[in-house]
């Protein structure tokens, strides 16, 4: 049985949560990432996961409204990728009673979904990780709590939260909050660039903004102590930016403008700057994209802890390419995961496609950064 088309699989995993013979196993294929296998003895061909795969249905297009937000809680906007939005929703959630799923590490450093129902278990789901998350049981764990009258928040890429929304539909107790997606690496190569680089991973931070939010770095906390560099010379993030690494459903999402299924889309403000410059700090401003009415729930909750601005939302996401469209697919991506299988050394891979940002650059971009720091200030000055 063919579930969906092979190359637009995107990983979801709806397909495995909504089998009621439990024929569906998701495995690792020789890239890494999760695909659904199909147990033909226990297949009773009901037809339930092609009809609930998120790439077989087409999404709603829906009504938007767009704002400029970030948390007005500095330590939840310093731990998280960009305005903390989804913290600040996440701790409102537990605070009345409710559960939220989201992707953290596992004691291994796999990303991985899990659930947090306390602050403490919040932390390690803050952050954007970029490497393509193990759903594991999520949406059979959602089920349970829904069926038991409580409050769920869901995060996920757009396409996990396409599964969720085919999986559950409406429902006055669920909230699904996706983001805008550039597209996930896969795991082999997060495992590969750990392996030989780092003895004892304890924490990993794909987002550390000790040299701001525009110059975000990798951070790695290990038994050879913490490793900090920027996005401009990282070679993970090189890789990742460099498109190379992405899921092969990646490069022709299904789930872009206008075709997002969440209640809220979340992205970075990348260009915040061009449309008011007082909205920038370099403290990490979000994009927030309010979709239906449970949305606008969440953004009533939105009002008491985070500073919003409402703004155009063709302009908000002008400069934020990964909202309209897919990440295009790279010719040397092949050799990178021929490399890959043949299990070249992280350094080979480095080396090919990993190289940090030419020095002139570099230099460039930090210029433009200090102006657009300085307009900021500057412009805020001014509002007071
Ligand atoms: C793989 C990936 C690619 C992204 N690409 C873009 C982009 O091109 N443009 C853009 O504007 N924004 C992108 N983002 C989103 C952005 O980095 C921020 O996560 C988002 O703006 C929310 O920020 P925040 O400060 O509110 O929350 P954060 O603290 O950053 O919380 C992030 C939320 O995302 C979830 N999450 C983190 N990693 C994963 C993962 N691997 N899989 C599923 N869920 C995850 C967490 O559970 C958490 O709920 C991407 C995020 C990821 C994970």
């Amino acid at each position: 049985m063919q579930i969906c088309e092979k190359e637009l699989c995107c990983g979801c995993s709806a397909c495995e949560a909504v089998c009621p013979k439990e024929a569906v196993t998701m495995t690792a294929d020789s890239e890494g990432f999760l695909r659904p296998v199909v147990d033909a003895e226990r297949c009773v061909d009901c037809g339930l996961c092609q009809k609930k795969c998120p790439v077989n249905t087409k999404a709603p297009e829906v009504a938007k409204a767009a704002f400029a937000a970030y948390s007005k809680d500095s330590d939840i906007r310093k731990r998280s990728s960009s305005g903390g939005i989804f913290a600040s929703l996440a701790k409102k959630i537990i605070d009345d009673g409710g559960a939220v799923f989201g992707a953290g590490f596992d004691e291994n450093m796999k990303v991985c979904h899990y659930c947090a129902e306390t602050e403490k278990d919040l932390y390690g789901l803050m952050g954007s990780k970029y490497v393509q998350s193990d759903m594991g049981d999520t949406y059979k764990k959602m089920a349970e709590l829904l069926r038991e009258g409580r409050t769920v928040l869901f995060t996920g890429s757009p396409c996990q939260v396409a599964g969720a929304r085919n999986l559950f539909g409406e429902n006055d107790r669920l909230y699904l909050m996706d983001f805008i997606c550039h597209g996930v690496p896969t795991p082999l190569i997060w495992e590969k660039y750990l392996r030989d680089n780092f003895t004892k991973v304890t924490n990993a931070s794909f987002r550390d903004k000790n040299r701001g939010w525009e110059e975000f770095s990798m951070r790695v906390e290990s038994e050879n102590g913490e490793y900090n560099c920027s996005r401009y010379t990282d070679p993970y993030i090189r890789m990742f930016l460099a498109n190379v690494t992405l899921r092969p459903s990646c490069y022709s999402c299904g789930w872009k403008d206008p075709n997002f299924c969440a209640d809220i889309t979340v992205g970075d403000f990348w260009g915040v700057s061009k449309i008011n410059p007082a909205w920038n700090d370099n403290k990490g401003t979000s994009v927030v994209i309010i979709r239906t009415e449970q949305g606008e729930k969440l953004l009533d909750i939105l009002k008491n802890d985070c500073f919003l601005a409402e703004t155009d939302e063709k302009k908000s996401v002008s400069s934020n390419g990964m909202y309209s469209y897919c990440t295009p697919m790279p010719d040397n991506r092949d050799v990178f995961f021929r490399m890959l299988k043949d299990d070249a050394p992280f350094a080979e891979l480095k080396d090919k496609f990993g190289k940090p940002l030419p020095g002139a650059e570099i230099i460039k971009v930090r210029i433009k950064n200090r102006i657009k720091m300085c307009l900021g200030a500057i412009a805020r000055l001014k509002r007071k």
